[in-house]
């Protein structure tokens, strides 16, 4: 199965593991993530892309119990077969905080600032059988 980008400017897979793409402005130094045409920080415009780290720390997270509004969520929409997931902010040092699915659901197993690596997630299949991948963080296996 063919696995294809939610968002190829959002998340490049096309080299087999998954980066996240953001952007940095050149006058002020500030990480954004998504992708923006200028800085809020600053007001600049002068921005170059720029591949985020795949490793961060989880800040803050809830679970989504109930599925999100569709379109624009791509994922199961039926309350009978919706599993819940973890949302949650990422840390990125040195660069930002974005917001990103967890792959763990389950409140008891995340805790503030454990390590998380992002993985390609799953999310649908679409017309042609391709499946559609979003970006999640992974809680770091600790052994
Ligand atoms: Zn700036």
């Amino acid at each position: 199965m063919t696995q294809v980008s939610i968002n190829e400017r959002v998340l490049d897979i096309s080299s087999g593991s998954p980066k996240l793409l953001g952007v940095r402005c050149k006058s002020c130094d500030n990480h954004m993530f998504p992708t923006q045409k200028g800085c809020p920080k600053c007001a600049g415009t002068d921005i170059e892309p720029i591949e985020l780290g795949t490793r961060g720390t989880l800040w803050a997270w809830t679970i989504q119990g109930f599925p999100p509004k569709a379109p624009p969520y791509l994922g199961e929409v039926d309350p009978a077969k919706f599993e819940p997931y973890g949302v949650g902010y990422i840390e990125i040092p040195g660069q930002a905080k974005i917001e990103a699915r967890l792959t763990e659901a389950d409140p008891t197993k995340l805790s503030a600032g454990m390590d998380m690596e992002l993985v390609a997630q799953p999310l649908c299949t679409d017309d042609d059988g391709n499946e559609i991948v979003t970006f999640a963080f992974a809680p770091v296996a600790t052994e």
